[in-house]
């Protein structure tokens, strides 16, 4: 059983045969241009992405569904999901970003005045700053304490769920409180209000999410099917991407600073953090020309991976010069310091423009919807 509330790293290969995960790279011959993070094999899973692919193939409607939960600071591992809202956004989705204050309540005990206030100040200055355009008409933000339509909907399905199912799913027992019981009926709601009539009707729908997320999604997914007949949900797909691993190895974490280069750090901060953080690299400089050091097992490299480094053939030769002991890890160091550095200077400038218009875009799409 998987806990979506847990940080647990999990076995990306066991998740695939053990929930019937399908590989991304079974899919992404038919994309046209895929993003970065697929060609990297950091997306790794999906479920029924073939509608998503021929929906962007047509040129017809589809949507995103991606949730924050606001109840702490955006880490660089989340600017994951705002890379692929922006290249599905670039690709003619409708985007959903609802903001999880109930789970945030539910689960982590957040009230829903610090939730909006973090959700401005942390989630939406970020994702402006990190380059989602927020002008465009096919984006909508809300709190789901605020969404009626998403609330009506949540407690519609709801009667055909039972109890014995989700304790199956999410192992929840007699001492779970009810609000936490409840609120994945509201992320069901979440993911599939898109498919109402009064937004647009049916369309294919995708989820990018952690695989810690699946429980989610195979509930959502079960749901669909049940008011197939009612509501004519088309089931929904989702995708799967690794995280990032926390600077001392282990999953990065909000809740642990020590292991997170948060996206509201000053620049020399995320430099001095990154110039701290564990190598693949050996124990001496000669065993490592002799033996080359380990790049899977990296944070540095992840980092050029994930976020820094765009060009292919830099990182693939990176990838090598590493394998064959012909870089140090000082040099490569520097190298990635020199890039975040770049990177967070651009982002806290853009962070600054952000905070001035975050608030009104939640107010207006809030109105909207
Ligand atoms: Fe990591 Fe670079 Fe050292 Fe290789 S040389 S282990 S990629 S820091």
């Amino acid at each position: 059983m998987i806990d979506p509330w847990s940080s647990a790293i999990l076995d990306y290969e066991k998740l695939i045969e053990q929930f019937g995960i399908k590989p991304f790279a079974d899919v992404m011959g038919d994309i046209k241009d895929p993003n970065p993070l697929m060609k990297r094999g950091i997306i790794f899973g999906q479920r029924d992405y073939g509608k998503i692919v021929k929906a962007m193939r047509d040129g017809s409607s589809f949507a995103v569904v991606s949730g924050m939960m606001p109840s702490g600071k955006m880490h660089i591992g989340h600017k994951m999901i705002v890379d692929q809202l922006i290249w599905y956004q670039q690709n003619g989705a409708d985007i959903y970003i609802p903001i999880a204050d109930m789970e945030s309540y539910s689960a982590r005990g957040v009230d829903f005045e610090t939730s909006r206030k973090l959700a401005i100040s942390e989630y939406i200055t970020n994702y402006i700053a990190l380059g989602l355009d927020f002008q465009k008409k096919n984006i909508h933000t809300y709190l789901q304490s605020e969404n009626k339509i998403v609330g009506d909907l949540a407690y519609l399905l709801a009667r055909k769920v039972n109890l014995s199912e989700m304790k199956a799913i999410y192992g929840f027992s007699s001492s779970t409180n009810i609000a936490h019981l409840y609120v994945p009926l509201i992320q069901v709601a979440d993911i599939l209000h898109p498919q109402l009539e009064e937004l647009g009707g049916p369309k294919p729908t995708v989820v990018p999410v952690g695989p810690d997320q699946d429980p989610h999604i195979r509930l959502t997914r079960d749901i669909a099917e049940r008011f197939k007949s009612q509501l004519n949900f088309i089931t929904p797909s989702s995708t799967y991407h690794r995280f990032i691993t926390g600077l001392t190895g282990g999953k990065m974490s909000s809740s642990k600073p020590k292991t997170a280069i948060f996206l509201s750090d000053p620049p020399e901060v995320a430099e001095k953090k990154i110039k701290s953080a564990k190598t693949g690299g050996k124990e001496s400089l000669d065993e490592q020309r002799k033996f080359g050091g380990v790049p899977e097992d990296c944070v540095v490299y992840e980092m050029l991976l994930y976020h820094l480094l765009p060009s292919h053939d830099q990182l693939r030769q990176l990838y090598h010069e590493c394998k064959n002991g012909t870089i140090m890890c000082g040099e490569c160091k520097n190298r990635a310091s020199q890039l975040i550095r770049e990177f967070f200077e651009d982002l806290s400038r853009k962070r600054v423009e952000a905070e001035h218009m975050a608030e009104k875009i939640l107010n207006k799409t809030q109105n909207e919807d």
